[in-house]
């Protein structure tokens, strides 16, 4: 079966946010989308995120909020759920499987 290869395919993000890319994309079963300056900094996402993927990055957007960041890419399922529970529609998840 041919595994998934981002560069063969268009990964445009909900509402303008960056995929996020690492070196073992193609082994991983979800991603999220991070639009960091719709981020309140609420952490919604990173508490609810059922295999804790996500933490706070220690740089802060242009509000002064710390955003989330994929701490753990592998865990990842693209489930989504950061993205609903978050109020700002910062944050989506997305399956790669
Ligand atoms: S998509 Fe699901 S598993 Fe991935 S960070 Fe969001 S809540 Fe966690
Ligand atoms: S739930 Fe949304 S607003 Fe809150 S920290 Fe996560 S991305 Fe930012």
């Amino acid at each position: 079966m041919k595994e998934k290869n981002l560069e063969d395919q268009n990964f445009s993000s909900p509402r303008g946010g960056e995929w996020i890319e690492t070196q073992t994309q193609q082994k991983l079963k979800g991603t999220v989308a991070i639009i960091r300056e719709r981020c309140k900094g609420c952490g919604y996402c990173i508490e609810f995120c059922p295999l804790k993927c996500l933490e706070f990055s220690k740089e802060f957007n242009g509000k002064g909020y710390h955003y989330p960041h994929i701490k753990f890419p592998e865990k990842c399922t693209g489930c989504d759920l950061c993205g609903m529970y978050c109020p700002d529609f910062a944050i989506f998840g997305k399956k790669l499987l």
